[in-house]
């Protein structure tokens, strides 16, 4: 789904940071800045930003093209356990398929996602890289 620039403009701050809500009701974390608990539904929550590091726990080689020209393919996604503790689901860049292994140390890195055409708006977000 492509998002017109005035909606990546509403969510660009989550898209350019990565920020953890932590509730202050039941205490569990959640990725991403949100109003309420996703677990127990409060809005006694405050929100930090992560360090952007973590662990790569599993990936997945992803085939499909869709806005990507074929030199990029495969990609990676893989789920980043961040030193939070939460969970999130990501890109890994910079690295080859022979390189990539379960139970690597992993950044956040800010890049390109996708532009609309030649002349359109460029789109940026979190992915990772290894340490
Ligand atoms: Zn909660």
């Amino acid at each position: 789904m492509r998002l017109s620039p005035q909606q990546f403009w509403r969510i660009r701050e989550n898209q350019y940071r990565l920020f953890i809500t932590v509730c202050g009701s039941c205490g569990r974390k959640a990725i991403l800045k949100r109003p309420v608990c996703p677990y127990c539904g409060s809005d006694r929550v405050h929100h930090v930003e992560s360090s952007g590091l973590g662990v790569l726990e599993s990936f997945t080689k992803v085939y499909y093209r869709r806005n990507s020209s074929e030199d990029d393919l495969p990609k990676f996604i893989g789920v980043v356990r961040l030193t939070e503790g939460v969970r999130v689901v990501g890109e890994i860049v910079g690295v080859g398929a022979d390189e990539l292994r379960e139970g690597m140390e992993v950044e956040a890195v800010l890049r390109r996602y996708a532009s609309d055409d030649p002349y359109g708006v460029i789109y940026y977000g979190i992915k990772f890289k290894p340490v």
